[in-house]
């Protein structure tokens, strides 16, 4: 069985000190670890703050991206070798965000998959299509694309621990979610593409994340769907109160 899983993307929000509060606020009250994985992807100039303030609770924090070289000449950049070092277990890697406005490609999606499980921390892969291509039924195609690019050189054991979070580019911040039976089946087909790819027992370990207007109002029924592992949210994440009552959920 696989545990379910819920991570908030704060995106560029919060100032250190909301960050700090919000961490102190809910970290008593989430769901058993037994039941649930929780984790928050924070801007990198709160992982630290935000690691010592769930110390010894079940919350998770990840960092939203990340450089695949090791150091070097990068302005502006964070090594995974950093993020390691400051005991950073989880990152988002290819974001639409990041795809979009941050010239992420896929190649470079998969540089930076295989540089962090090179440093021990778990990499959520985004992918997700656009509303032009979900209208020409491009849809399948286009993730199990992007799907087997993020994957090319990980092995078996690697592919077990991933993470892989759809999320339809259309659905993301406009309230308009996928309906869990849509997100449903695209979820299964990436666990198809991992299974032919990789094996049946790969397939089953991978987690499937469903993101995009996640609430909750709607995520009772998303995680009903027997595809979807958990949710990645944003907008909804930002609230103590609507973090923890998606983790009931879960
Ligand atoms: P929203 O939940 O705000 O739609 O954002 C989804 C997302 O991009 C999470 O990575």
């Amino acid at each position: 069985m696989r545990k379910p899983l819920i991570a908030g993307n704060w995106k560029m929000n919060k100032t250190i000190q909301e960050a700090v509060d919000f961490a102190n606020e809910v970290k008593g009250l989430v769901p058993d670890r037994s039941k649930v994985d929780s984790i928050i992807c924070a801007p990198a100039l709160f992982l630290d703050r935000l690691l010592a303030a769930v110390d010894g609770y079940n919350v998770h924090i990840g960092a939203q991206t990340m450089h695949y070289e090791e150091s070097g000449a990068f302005t502006g950049e964070i090594s995974p070798a950093a993020l390691e070092d400051l005991g950073v277990s989880y990152c988002i890697i290819g974001h639409s965000e990041r795809r979009d406005m941050f010239n992420e490609t896929d190649e470079s999606v998969n540089k930076k998959t295989a540089a962090a499980f090179r440093h021990n921390i778990k990499p959520i892969i985004c992918v997700g299509e656009t509303l032009e291509q979900r209208e020409r039924n491009e849809t399948k195609g286009h993730v199990a694309n992007q799907v087997s690019k993020a994957l090319q050189g990980l092995t078996e054991e690697q592919v077990k621990q991933l993470i892989i979070a759809y999320e339809p580019i259309w659905a993301i911040g406009t309230g308009k979610s996928s309906t869990a039976e849509d997100a449903n089946e695209v979820c299964g087909h990436i666990r198809q593409v991992v299974e032919s790819s990789y094996s049946g027992s790969a397939a089953q370990s991978v987690k499937i994340l469903y993101g995009g207007s996640v609430n909750p109002g709607n995520i009772d029924e998303l995680m009903a769907k027997p595809e979807i592992d958990g949710a990645l949210v944003g907008g909804a994440s930002l609230d103590p109160h609507s973090f923890l009552r998606l983790l009931e959920a879960a």
